[in-house]
């Protein structure tokens, strides 16, 4: 029998090893997924992904490709009546109704928190700080600055890479409790795994990527993917 290896807890080293995973033709269509299909968010993944892009640059194109993604996640946003005076004439125009609220997942969420900024200046930036487990996978909160005060008509928890879902689940979690009326996630890469799970877990929320993978290999890593998303934006290798 093929022996288990096992990390110094008796936990598996290799946490996905063995763990069924579902084909991409499994979740794509899934209710509430919004899969990018514009040209240009394809252009600018192809350059993400290939591993020559430097830190600078692969900064730069997360900031871009978060604010393509925001203009398409914000598609629905609720709008009211507002009187104002242009030049010419007075006249009642439509504004966003209420606040919106960006949560980046630290540290790999910053860019695309960054990009949102860029299509709405005046979000509320939410951080939070969730790490993996290596072992078990399991996203641990350390460090959280929301505020007490809600008055948002919308949150949208980021992170580049949905890979099993931890993550992102947790921090929808921490965002229920805020009593928020709709949340959303918006990410540049899934796995089907992860992206099933966040599927399933939080049926209510709506989830947009740039971009659906095959796999993810036995440490939880995103394949093709594109690697770390925060060393590459960081330049911590
Ligand atoms: N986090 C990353 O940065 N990359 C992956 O492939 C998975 C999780």
């Amino acid at each position: 029998m093929a022996e288990t290896s096992t990390s110094s807890g008796g936990r598996p080293a290799l946490p996905m090893q063995g763990v069924p995973q579902p084909s991409r033709e499994e979740v794509m269509n899934l209710p509430r997924v919004h899969i990018s299909s514009h040209p240009v968010m394809k252009h600018k993944i192809t350059a993400l992904r290939d591993k020559r892009t430097p830190p600078p640059e692969f900064y730069q194109l997360v900031k871009e490709i978060g604010a393509l993604l925001a203009y398409e996640a914000t598609e629905n946003l609720a709008l009211e009546m507002h009187t104002i005076e242009t030049p010419m004439a007075t006249m009642r125009s439509e504004r966003l109704a209420g606040g919106i609220g960006v949560t980046p997942i630290l540290r790999a969420g910053l860019g695309l928190a960054e990009g949102f900024r860029q299509v709405i200046p005046d979000v509320q930036v939410w951080h939070l700080g969730l790490r993996r487990d290596e072992h078990t996978l399991e996203a641990m909160e350390y460090y959280n600055q929301l505020p007490h005060k809600v008055d948002l008509q919308v949150c949208y928890a980021v992170d580049p890479m949905l890979a099993t879902g931890g993550s992102a689940i947790d921090a929808i979690n921490v965002l229920k409790r805020r009593g928020i009326p709709r949340l959303c996630y918006m990410g540049i890469i899934a796995a089907p795994y992860g992206l099933l799970k966040l599927a399933q877990t939080h049926p209510d929320i709506d989830i947009y990527i740039a971009a659906l993978d095959d796999s993810l290999n036995d440490v939880g890593y995103i394949v093709p993917g594109l690697g770390d998303a925060g060393d590459r934006q960081f330049g911590t290798f």
